[in-house]
């Protein structure tokens, strides 16, 4: 089969296109025939050598969606032919087919095109463990989604409306804040315009946020956390290097700053997780945005893409 593979970390031309056998399942495991391929920026820090145990050569990619080839023994939860997402696997997604564990495959329902199931596993998963598992959010209160118009961003919004959260959102570019809009929120503005932060902050009549996701936590930790109301709590989902913050921010409100790692979780906490997916997905409420596809050979072009500023949802790659 074709596949993408990483010989050696380095930047985006380590991506290399190869003809490699094809995985046959095992007990357990469920074979699928990949109509496309999710693109996330964790694929370009692990090509990149972000976990340097990781053993070479491999096939990055987390995501994919496409229909059940072969079951291995005992499986009991989809059939051969099935329309699926996936969300984890055992040999890597940027591939013709993807060996995944039973628990890794998902139902994608018939009217969602394959590029949008590509577009589920890690950014549903981490919105849904962001806003329930991680803020506990109840409904009324507020969020401002801190890059709103990526994969993350989107399908925070989308969960977020339809739990009845009051939503803020950001995007970088014009098309990306009517984007936001579109999905659901209240209020949009652009994290590029000086001033947005006192605009959002005066947008809450001076309670501030409930919650604040946050997907560059790097630049933007210290400036945010004067915007949380009091008990109000920043999840950190995105950060690319250091932050400097005032700890006093933190004191008077007594908020919280909670990290978020989908790496972390448990069998039971995953399986709650994409059972809401999958009701979210089946109801409507959740509608996977996919920004623009690329050939699997292209895969280079896609790592430079979804690091580059103007998000309008999700990158995905078609094999
Ligand atoms: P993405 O699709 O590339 O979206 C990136 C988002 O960040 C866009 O909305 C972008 O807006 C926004 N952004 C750019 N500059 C910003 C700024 N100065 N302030 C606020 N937002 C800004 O990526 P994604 O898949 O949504 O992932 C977002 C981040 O979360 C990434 O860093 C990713 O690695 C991380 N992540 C972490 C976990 C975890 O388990 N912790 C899981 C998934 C993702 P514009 O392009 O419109 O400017």
């Amino acid at each position: 089969m074709k596949a993408i593979r990483v010989h050696e970390f380095g930047g985006p031309e380590v991506l290399r296109l190869e003809q490699i056998p094809c995985p046959p399942p095992a007990g357990g495991q469920v074979l699928v025939k990949v109509a496309a391929i999710g693109v996330n920026p964790v694929d370009t820090y692990l090509r990149s050598g972000s976990n340097a145990s990781l053993v070479r050569p491999f096939v990055p990619g987390l995501d994919a969606a496409g229909t059940v080839e072969s079951i291995g023994e005992g499986v009991t939860r989809v059939r051969t032919g099935e329309r699926v997402y996936t969300a984890g696997n055992l040999s890597g997604a940027y591939a013709e087919f993807v060996l995944c564990s039973e628990s890794q495959v998902h139902p994608l329902p018939e009217f969602l095109t394959f590029s949008q199931g590509a577009a589920v596993g890690v950014t549903y998963a981490t919105a849904y463990r962001a806003l329930f598992q991680r803020a506990a959010m109840r409904a009324g209160e507020s969020v401002l989604v801190h890059g709103a118009s990526g994969g993350v961003g989107l399908a925070s919004v989308q969960f977020a409306r339809a739990a009845g959260f009051r939503v803020t959102g950001t995007a970088g570019t014009e098309r990306g804040c009517l984007l936001v809009s579109q999905n659901g929120a209240e209020h949009v503005l652009n994290h590029l315009v000086p001033g947005y932060l006192d605009a959002a902050s005066a947008l809450t009549l001076g309670q501030g946020f409930d919650v604040i996701l946050e997907m560059l936590a790097n630049v933007n930790l210290g400036r945010v956390l004067p915007l949380l109301s009091r008990n109000g709590r920043v999840i950190v989902i995105g950060s690319r290097g250091r932050a400097d913050i005032v700890p006093r921010d933190l004191m008077f409100r007594e908020s919280d700053v909670r990290g978020i790692s989908l790496f972390n979780l448990s069998d039971s906490e995953l399986a709650a997780i994409h059972h809401a997916i999958g009701a979210g997905l089946r109801a409507g409420f959740l509608r996977p945005v996919v920004a623009q596809s690329f050939p699997l050979e292209d895969a280079a072009r896609a790592h430079v893409a979804v690091l580059a500023q103007g998000a309008l949802g999700k990158l995905v790659l078609v094999p």
